[in-house]
């Protein structure tokens, strides 16, 4: 039996699995798997305020070492399904292409994985050196609360040790196998409030407008970070909003706020860098300006996964498939891996991403041929 990528691929965009519905996409993969002999755990998982998420952990072996493909089979909404030229829940191939939510970003790459796991199992009689598993959420694009994070504490809890993981994300920019994404910025989110006192404008003697402190620590905050460091671009503070509320034209506000954001790199933990921008306002603020800042939650903490044999091997492979050298990068958002990172190194390689998100979203069948060739090439040299 050879698994054919483009058929997988197809029927999983059939699914309508915009987060949080599964619309039937990890029960085809189950049955998939099962068929193949790989033990399959489903579980859902909610907490108070969001959807309820399916999630699928499967495997195949027991004998270590234990190769983790991971993925996300929920996708973002169509928009209007009108403006596509192919409708998005159908799996249309036409020119080459396959269209639909989801083609590229990324039921392509699940198939692709479980295309090369289940041809690499079929030639070797299921007897391999090892374990080969899936672990796939329906909780990605979304806030990703009820997914990957809660599945990989399950799968810990029940003993699965995990010792290297390739997730499927479209991480190639213009050409399949020129990006492997080896780590990810961190991202952390603050409020800095201003407090003045409120006063009428016409007498500004008798109030102390918390504007022009924020503007001078908003300047003091332009300051660069850091200069980069081996595998990262340097670090980025954006100011994204600036917010008064003041509708009224004689009135001078009490309070100011800014909301930003900060991409940070590898010389900077999450704590150091709030102390360092604290630090920094302070300097600015003197004892003149009275402030406060507000920290978010972020479960975004910066990683990256150093070059060393498990990334030899993807390089390698993906070289004897295509060609291509591929680079290692940490640019662009967050993913499921930095969850991944806590349980063991983790690096993302999947199709090309350009037409992600987009309307008319497709990859290539040749793309998605050569992808399964390469994650089959990286299976063979794991287990060699
Ligand atoms: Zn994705």
């Amino acid at each position: 039996m050879t698994a054919d990528p483009v058929a997988i691929a197809r029927d999983l965009i059939r699914c309508r699995s915009v987060t949080p519905d599964d619309g039937g996409a990890l029960g085809f993969l189950q049955g998939l798997l099962e068929q193949a002999g790989f033990a399959v755990h489903r579980r859902v998982f909610s907490e108070s305020g969001t959807a309820p998420i399916d999630n699928l952990y499967a495997r195949f072996g027991v004998a270590k070492p234990n190769l983790l493909f991971a993925g996300h089979t929920d996708v973002v909404p169509p928009g209007n399904e009108t403006s596509w030229s192919h409708p998005p829940f159908a799996g249309e191939v036409a020119q080459d292409m396959l269209y639909g939510r989801g083609a590229v970003d990324m039921k392509g790459g699940i198939a692709c994985f479980v295309a090369a796991a289940l041809d690499y199992l079929a030639a070797h009689d299921g007897k391999i050196k090892g374990s080969i598993s899936f672990l796939i959420t329906g909780d990605e694009e979304s806030i990703a609360v009820n997914g990957t994070i809660k599945l990989l504490k399950w799968a810990a809890e029940r003993g699965e040790k995990f010792d290297h993981c390739i997730l499927g994300e479209p991480s190639n920019v213009e050409t399949l196998g020129d990006t492997i994404k080896a780590g990810r910025r961190g991202s952390l989110n603050g409020t800095l409030i201003v407090t003045g006192r409120q006063g009428h404008v016409a007498y500004p003697d008798r109030a102390d407008n918390p504007i022009r402190g924020l503007v001078t620590l908003i300047a003091a905050l332009q300051a660069p970070l850091d200069q980069g460091s081996d595998l990262f671009d340097p670090s980025h503070l954006e100011f994204t909003s600036v917010d008064v509320g003041n509708v009224t034209v004689n009135l001078i506000p009490g309070q100011a706020r800014a909301r930003f954001n900060i991409r940070y790199n590898d010389r900077h933990t999450q704590g150091a860098l709030k102390t360092l921008i604290e630090d920094r306002t302070k300097a600015a603020a003197g004892d003149r300006i009275r402030y406060a800042f507000e920290w978010q939650p972020s479960n975004a903490d910066v990683f990256v996964t150093k070059p060393g044999p498990f990334t030899d091997l993807a390089v390698a492979a993906i070289a004897e498939v295509t060609g291509r050298t591929p680079k290692l990068s940490t640019s662009g958002g967050t993913s499921d891996a930095r969850f991944i990172k806590d349980y063991c190194p983790v690096l993302e390689f999947g199709l090309v991403g350009q037409t992600m998100h987009q309307v008319d979203e497709c990859a290539p069948v040749v793309d998605l041929v050569t992808l399964t060739a390469i994650y089959r090439r990286m299976i063979e040299k794991y287990f060699a």
